[in-house]
């Protein structure tokens, strides 16, 4: 099965642990990835509205691919630069605040706060929703309540 994600990382090949999404098929981690740039992408175009969708994308890949931040570090800044009123102009400008250390330390903190939260209450959950909105439920409950 061939996978519908142009930036698949098993060689455009799905995995054994595919997901069906509208007619196409993805690796699993090749699906994930692909909603939390979804998700990058509306919260830049929320902060950005006049920022060109084509220099979006190609900053988000860079992001992602080049520079190897992960999704939720990036949310976690985005979110940051909201809640605070910091300055952010045009989409590259996002770089300078990823690289910002204390930022860093912040959202490792968060992450390890998550961490314990989710060993301490996880469980097996019944649930007859939709294969589809499990990924959504990897949300860490920290950046919802921001
Ligand atoms: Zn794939």
């Amino acid at each position: 099965m061939k996978c519908g994600y142009d930036m698949c990382s098993n060689l455009g090949e799905c995995t054994e642990d595919l997901v069906k999404d509208k007619n196409r098929y993805y690796c699993k981690s090749c699906f994930e990835e692909r909603q939390h740039k979804t998700e990058i992408r509306a919260k830049i175009n929320e902060m950005l509205p006049k920022e060109p969708q084509t220099t979006v994308n190609t900053v988000i890949k860079d992001l992602i691919h080049t520079k190897k931040y992960d999704w939720d570090y990036i949310l976690y800044a985005l979110e940051d630069i909201k809640k605070t009123n910091k300055n952010l102009n045009y989409a590259r400008g996002i770089q300078y605040y990823l690289n910002n250390i204390e930022l860093q330390k912040q959202y490792e903190t968060q992450k390890n706060i998550e961490k314990y939260n989710k060993t301490s209450k996880d469980g097996f959950e019944t649930s007859d929703d939709e294969v589809e909105f499990s990924y959504k439920a990897t949300t860490p409950s920290w950046l919802k309540i921001m």
